[in-house]
């Protein structure tokens, strides 16, 4: 059996170390706010190339605090309009609407799966703030693009990062081109904890500041509070494992690479459509961390079953556009085309830094082997 993600692996491969680090935060006799989140988001800071890291409860809670913490500096007023992506997944939008900001849903790029820089003039209203662009699946946005039209119009940018550690674009990672980043560490991210965990990055000292304190029951030092917060810290613990996992995430987002290369070089089945690396000038592309291999597939059902039938497990995401879900029943009359072919079509094949290239092997001819529909 092929496994879509194998996070045991992932965490054995990594035993002795993650152990050292665990009995590190056992024997230091501080469990909250201590030296191993201090030192984790210094060290994520720098590696995202940004001033500050904030370590919150997890990746919704990392963009909820965000937008509120402009909403406590003035910035953003109620009934104010935040541009995102229809196809994403439903945290960018929750955190959205849990601080009573709109959501103007946009179609995606139908060959990245990401916010297009062109469709942004159609959905900008005098009520409009905030652009909030997704790295889904592990590739980063046209930042460029977005960010010359956030400019032009004053409007803050907040990246969605939780699946694009380390993605660039002109040698700038996620995390550093917004005005605020929002990463997740939930356990099968490319950098994943081991267990929930979240945090912001920016170069914003103000904003630093107040997502902190929002974070921290609204204060700034001990016992004097300035908003009513909410409890959302990073973990000493997961901040200890998170530790580890930094130090090997270049080396598991190349064997990331490696695999993704071999799937777009072996599979040939023309029922499937394969990802693209854009190119957004002479120079430069959309690097992509490959949190997720996504092919499309008009007759997906089939697909999957012989997948599975060949010892491949696969998964979909996402099967229901946020759009269309029961939480967001009043947009029910909505439509975006786009983006319900892409939740219709889409399939992620397994991808990981402990998956075998006999394992890859296998996937490919499975994928191969494949007698579907073409695409058209
Ligand atoms: C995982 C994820 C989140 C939420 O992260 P959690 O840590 O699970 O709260 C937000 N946005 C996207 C795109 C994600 O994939």
């Amino acid at each position: 059996m092929v496994n879509f993600l194998d996070l045991k692996s992932i965490n054995a491969a990594l035993r002795s170390e993650l152990i050292e680090a665990c009995t590190r935060v056992i024997d230091s006799g501080w469990y909250i706010s201590g030296r191993e989140v201090a030192a984790f988001e210094a060290e994520f800071a720098a590696y995202c190339g940004v001033k500050h890291c904030i370590g919150v409860a997890n990746g919704l809670d990392a963009l909820t605090l965000t937008i509120r913490a402009w909403k406590v500096l003035g910035r953003f007023k109620q009934g104010d309009e935040v541009i995102v992506p229809a196809n994403t997944y439903i945290a960018s939008i929750l955190s959205i609407t849990e601080n009573g900001l709109v959501p103007v849903l946009v179609e995606p790029d139908d060959t990245t799966f990401n916010l297009c820089p062109t469709k942004l003039e159609g959905a900008l209203t005098d009520r409009t703030r905030l652009i909030l662009p997704v790295h889904l699946y592990g590739q980063i946005c046209d930042m460029p693009a977005i960010n010359e039209f956030a400019q032009k119009y004053g409007l803050l940018v907040l990246e969605d990062s939780a699946q694009a550690h380390g993605a660039s674009v002109k040698g700038k990672k996620t995390g550093s081109w917004g005005s605020a980043s929002a990463f997740s560490f939930y356990p099968g991210k490319n950098l994943g904890a081991l267990g929930d965990a979240g945090a912001v990055t920016t170069d914003d000292d103000e904003l630093a500041e107040t997502i902190r304190a929002l974070g921290n029951y609204g204060s700034k030092s001990k016992y004097n509070n300035i908003y009513k917060g909410v409890n959302s810290r990073l973990d000493e613990l997961q901040a200890a494992m998170l530790r580890v996992k930094l130090g090997h995430l270049e080396k598991d987002t190349s064997v990331r690479r490696s695999i993704a290369a071999a799937y777009m070089a072996g599979i040939e089945n023309q029922a499937l459509k394969l990802p693209l690396e854009k190119s957004i000038d002479a120079t430069s592309f959309l690097e992509h961390v490959w949190h997720l291999f996504v092919v499309r597939c008009q007759n997906r059902t089939a697909f999957q079953d012989h997948l599975r039938a060949k010892g491949v497990e696969t998964l979909i995401h996402y099967p229901i556009p946020p759009h269309k879900q029961k939480a967001y029943a009043e947009w029910d009359e909505l439509n975006f085309d786009i983006t319900e072919r892409m939740h219709a079509e889409v399939i992620s094949l397994p991808i990981g830094p402990t998956m075998s290239m006999d394992d890859v092997s296998v996937v490919i001819d499975a994928c191969n082997s494949f007698n579907g529909a073409t695409v058209e």
